[in-house]
């Protein structure tokens, strides 16, 4: 995706950062690197730790699956913060929660933010909570992916999904999962006998909208409280978990509103959407100023009010998204918060990566893999049943899910090239796989 990119920007940071080294040699034949930073004081002279040309360092880039996870610490990583303008280099909104106690959450899970999911290689059975802070397919558009692909990596137990109601039951989140899950007939159908199908389940938990700083997850140590957002129409909210004395708020979209100003008071990391600057949502998204007025200032939160609604916060770390971040605009949404904000804050971008203790936050880029293949199972998995596709034909109130006689006439033999597969599986295994009775797929 955009390796060469980043690889680009780095560079230039390191040009820009007009920091070099001197190495000295070390008594005990290793090296030292005395840097010197020229910052706006140009007086930051400091001893570095001695490195050594065979031992490893410590990385300031985050490779998923090569450092644990502390028991008191939280890792929170931008699986998604863009828009619902798709584009490669940003998924729209989706932040992943990973706790030292072992749990996992994903906040939002909105178009193309599955793919980024995918590249931090976690067993999917880990992966099981997603809650959504309203139904814009840039919060929940990528829901099915990580349904049904989720499913097929691995995850053999139910994917759990909380969200909010709307002003009518057509507006709430049981109504539009049911509804996804019916979109779904055909490919669940399909797959129902040739899979294990475990996790092909949804369980949504729909809680009322009105809720203020009510809990509605509470399980290990974890609390998660939601609150109402002001965005659109009714039905949109807000989440803050607490676990180990630590809190993570997450807007969601919203307006600026008096329930996140109080409910994020003085949390460790809060995420705040922050919309595309008037004049860039003009020139560079084609909007006309009436639309861009109203969707930059009074349907998003524009980057001057996040700056004042951070600064009545005062979080340890302030994190803006929902803006695309490119090098020509950023800065312009950087100005802007700054006129009204001047405390910690994070320009995110996909896979922005934040440790949080109580000592530090530490905010890193991770480097992913692109070509990720299904991580390890968490529980082992089942042999496809018979009875999984039965149950589905009864379900959609059909006889079979078999091919018709149509389709079945319309196979063409390739079995003389299927069978020596099923012998040299059997050869491999040492069980005896039967070839299936009719040649035709299943
Ligand atoms: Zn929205
Ligand atoms: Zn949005």
């Amino acid at each position: 995706m955009n390796r060469r990119k980043r690889l680009l920007k780095y560079s230039a940071y390191l040009v820009a950062g007009l920091t070099f080294g001197f190495w000295l040699a070390a008594p005990n034949g290793g090296l030292k690197i005395l840097s010197y930073t020229f910052g706006p004081s140009m007086a930051l002279a400091q001893e570095t730790p001695e490195v050594s040309p065979v031992k490893a360092r410590e990385r300031d880039t985050y490779y998923p699956n090569s450092e644990d996870l502390k028991p008191d610490e939280m890792r929170v990583i931008a699986c998604g913060t863009g828009m619902p303008t798709t584009r490669a280099a940003q998924a729209a909104a989706c932040f992943l929660v990973e706790l030292g106690n072992g749990d996992k959450f994903l906040f939002d899970i909105g178009s193309g933010s599955a793919e980024r999911i995918s590249s931090l290689q976690i067993p999917y059975n880990y992966l099981d909570k997603v809650f959504i802070g309203h139904l814009h397919t840039d919060h929940f558009g990528a829901l099915h992916d990580l349904f049904i692909g989720g499913a097929l990596m691995g995850r053999n137990v139910p994917l759990r999904v909380w969200g909010p109601s709307g002003a009518v039951p057509e507006l709430g989140t049981a109504y539009a999962l049911d509804r996804m899950q019916e979109m779904l007939s055909w490919d669940l159908a399909g797959r129902a006998g040739n899979v294990d199908f475990r996790g092909y389940v949804m369980d949504v938990t729909e809680f009322n909208y009105k809720l203020e700083n009510e809990p509605i997850y509470e399980a290990n140590g974890v609390v998660i409280r939601t609150f109402p957002a002001i965005h659109s129409i009714d039905g949109s909210v807000s989440y803050a978990l607490e676990w180990n004395d630590l809190k993570f708020v997450f807007s969601s979209d919203t307006y600026p509103n008096k329930w996140f100003v109080e409910y994020s008071k003085d949390a460790d990391l809060v995420i705040h959407e922050c919309f595309i600057a008037v004049p860039e949502l003009v020139s560079k998204m084609k909007f006309t100023p009436e639309s861009a007025l109203q969707v930059g200032t009074q349907v998003h939160t524009a980057p001057e009010a996040f700056g004042k609604v951070m600064s009545e916060i005062k979080p340890r770390m302030a994190v803006a998204y929902h803006f695309f971040n490119d090098f020509d605009t950023v800065n312009g949404v950087y100005e802007r918060i700054r006129s009204t904000y001047d405390g910690p804050l994070s320009m995110s971008e996909d896979f922005m990566v934040w440790n949080v203790t109580k000592d530090d936050i530490v905010v890193r880029m991770a480097a992913t893999e692109e070509r990720t293949w299904a991580p390890p199972l968490a529980a082992p998995a089942e042999a496809p049943k018979v009875e999984d596709k039965t149950a589905m034909a009864e379900q959609l109130g059909v006889e079979t899910l078999d091919f018709s006689d149509f389709v079945a006439s319309g196979v063409w033999d390739v079995e003389d090239v299927l069978r020596p597969i099923y012998e040299e599986a059997s050869e491999a295994m040492g069980q005896e796989f039967p070839y299936p009775e009719k040649s035709e797929p299943k």
